[in-house]
């Protein structure tokens, strides 16, 4: 039996079963909206080649036009002032892609308050109950924030002072930066919270992480079907050469408690 072997055996026994952790990618999927002066990028569109037509009568195809984080998506080095130099999403390792799961699930925190900020103490508390964060490991910030990922108006929660979602601080994402984590994961519109704008350095998610060349991974959904360990995430995204990220898949194995079912 190869490894393989014995997870294919699993899958198949119902000893560990795939979980798709990617948000549907369509025109009305949310996109991070930054204030004037700054440019955006654009949701996703499809345009038409042919369907079944006289463009192309026994079949049918689409261009795509999306910014590089839509939806879903991995955000690479050098989409950040501080990791300009490192890794575009093209020449990210694929074996960095792959790790383990750790979960932080602060539901309840971020159901009273929409800017929870993930503190070195929680994290620290997380280390001393499960032990230190294996190498290459996805960092799940659970938070329940995707319930709204249907809703651009509830999902980026803004108001006069700006959005409004849950994140990590600033000495929070030092300590990430410092960790031997591969990224950090979360179900929001981007990495950082949405009052990150105005923290010093601003959007120290992207600052610290981007820049130790750790990855971020955005807008997931299910995540409550993860333990808090034991799950391994595989994320996917498009080898744009140069790209700064881009829309990915994003799937977990999750090995069922239950046994052979
Ligand atoms: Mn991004």
């Amino acid at each position: 039996m190869t490894a393989i072997d014995t997870l294919l055996g699993a899958l198949g026994s119902g000893e560990a079963r795939i979980v798709d952790l990617t948000a549907p990618l369509s025109p009305t999927t949310p996109v991070l909206q930054l204030p004037a002066p700054f440019a955006n990028t654009i949701p996703l569109s499809l345009e038409k080649v042919s369907d079944f037509d006289e463009d192309g009568p026994f079949w049918s195809w689409n261009n795509i036009h999306t910014g590089e984080h839509t939806g879903t998506h991995v955000d690479a080095p050098s989409h950040w002032a501080t990791g300009r130099n490192g890794n575009s999403v093209d020449t990210i390792p694929p074996s960095r892609l792959i790790g383990p799961a750790v979960v932080l699930d602060y539901t309840t925190e971020v159901a009273g308050n929409p800017d929870f900020l993930l503190e070195p103490e929680h994290l620290e508390a997380f280390v001393a109950a499960n032990g230190p964060l294996p190498d290459g490991a996805w960092l799940v910030l659970r938070t329940g924030w995707s319930r709204y990922n249907r809703d651009a108006v509830a999902f980026l929660n803004t108001d006069e002072n700006g959005p409004h979602t849950p994140g990590v601080s600033v000495a929070g994402a030092k300590w990430l930066a410092g960790s031997p984590i591969t990224g950090f994961a979360v179900e929001t519109v981007g990495i950082d919270a949405g009052q990150a704008g105005g923290f010093e350095p601003p959007f120290p998610a992207h600052h610290q992480l981007l820049g130790a060349d750790k990855y971020g991974l955005t807008q997931l959904q299910n995540v409550d079907q993860l333990p808090v360990t034991g799950a391994l995430i595989i994320a996917a995204p498009l080898p744009i050469v140069g790209g700064t990220g881009s829309p990915a898949r994003a799937f977990a194995i999750v090995p069922d408690g239950d046994g052979p079912s």
